[in-house]
């Protein structure tokens, strides 16, 4: 009998480890089933630049699969019984249901409101196409000197800030931040940061926390009135609820914990990775929400779902990061170093390089998603057992040889 793995999500942990599990394992002893709404990839790390108005390569899944053994079915995931082991999904033909062996949860995430007051309601978001989308059509009917505040002054916020105001020098474009601009960075990735934004003409708001929108304005926590005809939402991710709806053992925003091999800490049967899972990385801090650990993430949980079934050796390659790949609209870029568990260091890269290393990540993330064995050849074992159905196994020590890099 073949052992049926379903991968939730088609993102780039998803479709990684899709990919890397088929060329893992022998194609008459497993059965691996991708399910994903969309029929194709989504570059999220470039929903900022689809926003203003660029258009991306489009990356059908079933072109990305085609060949590799890997099922795809385009339906929505409406829930997980991981008791019974059964996936509810709605396609085209109604609702139905999936069993599994082996789960791999990877659904991402979306834009997160954090409930502040109008923000549903007046603000748009990039974590998702149809957001991206929306904003780039709104923005193309704006005049002259109308102004765009973007919310949120992290990497994505950066990012979209200066994107959108590269793309339209005739707006009105500012930034509101939380805390001092680019206030984790190091002072030569600060300064930088301070002075694309000055030529750009972006204003920047700091110490402003956005405790309200409207139609034509944000309000901060201290009583300031930003004008916006557009507010654009970038304040972090939030996990969809379907994880938190189950018996799995979840944090209090319903991302699944796990161990180091990405398994599951209450279900051994199911791998949680992408921005979905809640994994420690270096000195015991939390992987942030990013492709770049989404990444290694998948690799992880490919190689420990595989080694586990066919009895070979448990992957223990430390997930660890090296920089922080931010751009700065097309033409400029700051790469910050960082160090094994994500803190600055006093390093940077800048300028025209920056933007065209930064550039280089996102078309090696891309290539990633479709070469899940990063070129190596396709080593497929023959399954020799079933998961051990023990809850709470101990991990691997976080160390080894070797690291799995972590790049955004
Ligand atoms: C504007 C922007 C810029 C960013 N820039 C960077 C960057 O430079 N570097 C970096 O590392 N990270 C960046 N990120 C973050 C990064 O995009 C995410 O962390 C990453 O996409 C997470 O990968 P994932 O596979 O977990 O989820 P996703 O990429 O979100 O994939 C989830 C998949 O699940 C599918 N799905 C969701 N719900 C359902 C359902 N109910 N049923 C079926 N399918 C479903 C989705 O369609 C999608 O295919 C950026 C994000 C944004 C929005």
């Amino acid at each position: 009998m073949q052992h049926r793995i379903i991968v939730l999500g088609a993102g780039y942990a998803g479709a990684i480890a899709a990919g890397r599990l088929a060329r893992r394992l022998r194609r008459e002893d497993v059965a691996i089933t991708v399910v994903n709404a969309e029929p194709d990839f989504v570059e999220r790390v470039r929903m900022h630049q689809l926003a203003a108005g660029q258009d991306l390569k489009p990356r059908p899944l079933n072109e990305m699969f085609a060949g590799t053994g890997v099922e795809l079915r385009l339906a929505k995931v409406d829930g997980v019984d991981v008791d019974r082991k059964i996936v509810a999904a709605t396609d085209d033909n109604g609702a139905g249901e999936l069993a599994y062996d082996t789960l791999v949860y990877a659904l991402g995430s979306g834009w997160n409101s954090r409930g502040v007051p109008g923000a549903a309601e007046h603000a748009y978001q990039i974590a998702s196409r149809p957001g991206a989308l929306r904003l780039r059509e709104r923005l193309a009917r704006l005049d002259a000197g109308q102004a765009v505040v973007v919310v949120g002054g992290g990497l994505t916020g950066l990012e979209a800030a200066t994107e959108l105001a590269e793309a339209r020098p005739d707006l009105d474009v500012a930034l509101a931040a939380h805390g001092g601009l680019g206030d984790w960075l190091s002072p030569k990735g600060r300064q930088h940061l301070r002075k694309v934004f000055g030529q750009l003409g972006i204003t920047v708001h700091e110490q402003a926390a956005v405790a309200g929108v409207e139609a034509d304005r944000v309000v901060t926590d201290d009583g300031r009135a930003i004008a916006a005809a557009v507010t654009v939402w970038a304040t972090g991710f939030a996990v969809h609820p379907i994880a938190k709806a189950t018996t799995l053992e979840v944090t209090g925003t319903g991302r699944i914990v796990v161990d180091a091999t990405m398994r599951s800490v209450s279900h051994p049967d199911v791998y949680a990775i992408g921005d979905a899972a809640f994994a420690m990385g270096r000195g015991g801090k939390p992987l942030r929400m990013s492709c770049a650990s989404g990444t290694p993430m998948a690799w992880q949980a490919a190689d420990a779902i595989a080694a586990r079934l066919t009895g070979g050796k448990l992957p223990n390659a430390p997930l660890r990061y090296f920089n922080q790949c931010i751009s700065l609209g097309r033409k400029e870029g700051l790469i910050q170093y960082v160090t094994a568990d994500d803190r600055a260091v006093p390093a940077v890269l800048t300028g025209r390089l920056a933007a065209a290393y930064k550039e280089l990540v996102c078309k090696g993330a891309a290539w990633g998603v479709a070469n899940p064995m990063l070129g190596l050849p396709a080593r497929r074992r023959r399954v020799t057992r079933q998961p051990a159905p023990a809850a709470r196994q101990p991990a691997p020590a976080v160390r080894g040889p070797e690291s799995r890099s972590v790049r955004r």
